[in-house]
């Protein structure tokens, strides 16, 4: 047998980033989200050949200070939490402090940032984690990364990443998702110099549902609204009429992080029961808001899966919510005098 050593840090580096960036749209996520807790109200996503050779996201958010730019690339490095403590009142997306550091570990990496307080903008080059100089330039507010020739040097991770096309879809979908989770904020997507996504940030879920999806879907909604002790919930549900044929256009966010929850399809499923053939599922953009302390986000590297305290609580609140404006919508249509 080898002796047992410890990994160097550039290889613990790289092991770790295969958690967190499976793909392109794993960087755009981590950076878009970086760019939401950085309070921006407009974040640009370019991406060229799927995101493969080039992603560039654009914010107009906090900024990073000079002396802290190489610091955050170290990993488990954050701004957002200060202890294990933290965790229960969680406001941001990110928290890990693994997203810069995983992202330099299998790409070059270029970052232009400035604060609001700084006189100048500052770029920096990143590349296999090993740092270059800090170069003061002219820059707007804000921060731009751009992320070039993804695994670049790990061919095996870049063998399994699909088509330009396909690896554009996943990004184009995970934009959609962000959009629908902040409508304050503008959001734009570019794929290979051609608008594809953008969002006015006006505030209104249902103006960003009209922008993804068209008129078609629009004016079928029906708005939800409920609040107990635990949660509020708020949103739209589609009628009948726009459900559809897999479970993708049930979107669910909470505390206004997309999330995929058996819990919550189910409970969407079950008020839809008397209204949906086999096999069909419902549209619905739900917003649900807990209270930090019931829920645990720290149970997946993406973030994606989340914990509930009180599962059947959930439950039996939602399904007679949305079975109510259901229902409640048919009365109406029942109720209109035919011409
Ligand atoms: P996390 O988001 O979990 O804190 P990251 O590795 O994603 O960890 O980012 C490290 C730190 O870099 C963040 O905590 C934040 O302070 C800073 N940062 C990253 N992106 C931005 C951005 N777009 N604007 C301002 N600060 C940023
Ligand atoms: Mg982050």
């Amino acid at each position: 047998m080898p002796e047992i050593e410890v990994l160097d840090k550039q290889t613990i580096d790289k092991i770790a980033a295969g958690e967190v960036i499976e793909r392109p749209s794993s960087v755009v996520k981590e950076l878009v989200e970086n760019s939401i807790d950085a309070g921006a109200s407009m974040v640009t996503v370019e991406i060229k050949d799927g995101g493969i050779s080039l992603i560039r996201i654009t914010d107009n958010g906090c900024g990073i200070d000079k002396e802290q730019v190489k610091i955050a690339f170290l990993r488990h490095s954050t701004s957002k939490i200060r202890s294990v403590d933290d965790l229960n009142s969680i406001s941001s997306l990110g928290f890990r402090g693994e997203a810069l550091s995983s992202i330099a570990a299998v790409s070059q990496v270029e970052l232009i940032t400035k604060t609001p307080r700084a006189f100048s903008g500052i770029r920096f080059f990143i590349e296999d984690g090993i740092a270059g100089e800090l170069e003061e330039i002219g820059a707007p507010d804000g921060t731009t990364f751009l992320i070039r020739n993804l695994f670049y040097h790990t061919p095996a991770r870049k063998k399994f990443l699909k088509s330009a096309q396909t690896e554009a879809g996943y990004i184009n979908t995970l934009m959609q998702h962000l959009a629908l989770s902040h409508p304050d904020i503008s959001f734009q997507l570019i794929i290979n110099n051609q608008p594809k996504l953008r969002t006015s940030g006006n505030g209104s879920l249902k103006d960003v549902i009209y922008q993804i999806y068209g008129r078609d879907v629009v004016k079928e909604l029906i708005e939800v609204s409920f609040e107990n002790e635990i949660f509020q919930m708020k949103g739209f549900i589609g009628k009948p009429v726009v459900s559809r044929g897999n479970r993708n256009f049930e979107h669910f966010f909470v505390n206004a992080r997309y999330i995929k929850s058996q819990l919550l399809s189910k409970c969407v499923e079950d008020a839809y029961k008397l209204h949906l053939m086999q096999h069909q599922y419902p549209f619905c953009v739900l917003h649900l808001t807990f209270q930090g302390e019931m829920l645990d986000v720290n149970v997946h590297p993406t973030k994606m899966e989340l914990r509930f305290e009180q599962p059947q609580l959930v439950y039996d609140a939602i399904v007679p919510a949305i079975k109510e404006s259901l229902e409640e919508q048919e009365l109406i249509i029942e109720s209109t005098p035919l011409h």
